[in-house]
């Protein structure tokens, strides 16, 4: 049997967390958890704790291009996975790699602010995303205020066709940010809209958005269709947030390594 079937690997673009909750740290746990193997290209240190993220330092794009091309000319890649980018330089030079590299999967997390609302994406970087990076994407997952920003719709259905027609094919809007009582996360592609549910968890988390793209970026590399794949990959992550650490005086921390039950 091949090392590919046994255990995909999955390429990770994301940043550094060194509270360890969110970025390359929960990508690594969340594909680990999967049965699948996480290759780790850090796109930028942050210096941060659980309450805030007080500064980005990119990695250069030389060294981006470098590290990327030593995994790839290795290692079989089954989906890649794209988190905190850093600079609109490093998104062109990520989008260029995986360009060359077109039939892989690619599941992309904008991130464009910390959970304490700390702006990580400028104006430069959001053009790249929406220019470069949403054509090769297969799903996008967006939170809801990412989902408007990315899009400049208000209305989150009309913010999702925009972002289809921008080139990606999938995308999953999780809603923990809206006023409802339990969570509805809706994937929209061009066959219509289908709804997720889960319950409100009191609380909030670190990582929640890492850990679900990284879940699905291994379920797509283990080979499964796109509606399974959120539905693991969801209610895997709901697992994680449920049994959740606090550590700090900020964020809780996702709990990713474990025994968690499939949902079949
Ligand atoms: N990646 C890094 C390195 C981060 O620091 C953050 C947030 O601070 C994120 C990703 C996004 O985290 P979340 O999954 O909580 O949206």
């Amino acid at each position: 049997m091949s090392q590919q079937q046994a255990s995909p690997v999955i390429l990770c673009f994301s940043g550094h967390d060194p509270v360890g909750g969110a970025g390359i740290q929960a990508d690594i746990e969340a594909i680990a958890a999967q049965g699948a193997h996480a290759a780790t290209v850090i796109t930028a240190l942050t210096v941060q704790d659980t309450q805030n993220v007080q500064r980005i330092e990119p990695l250069s794009v030389e060294t981006l291009r470098e590290v990327a091309g030593a995994v790839l000319d290795d290692l079989p890649v089954a989906a890649f996975k794209i988190g905190l980018l850093g600079s609109a330089g490093i998104a062109s030079a990520i989008a260029t790699i995986i360009r060359a590299h077109s039939g892989i999967p690619l599941v992309l997390d904008p991130v464009l602010a910390a959970g304490s609302g700390k702006d990580l994406g400028d104006d430069a970087l959001l053009r790249v995303i929406r220019d470069e990076l949403l054509p090769l994407t297969t799903l996008l997952t967006p939170n809801s205020p990412e989902a408007r920003r990315l899009s400049g719709e208000e209305n989150l259905d009309t913010a999702a066709c925009q972002l289809l027609g921008m080139g990606c094919r999938h995308v999953l809007i999780t809603g923990t940010h809206e006023q409802t009582r339990g969570i509805h996360n809706t994937l929209y592609d061009a066959t219509g809209q289908q709804v997720f549910e889960s319950e409100r968890l009191p609380g909030e988390y670190h990582g929640s958005g890492c850990t679900l793209a990284a879940s699905l970026a291994a379920h797509l590399a283990l080979g499964e269709d796109i509606i399974p794949a959120c539905r693991q990959a969801l209610t895997y992550t709901e697992h994680c947030l449920r049994h959740a650490r606090s550590p700090g005086r900020g964020q809780s921390l996702p709990t990713r390594l474990g025994q968690f039950p499939r949902q079949d």
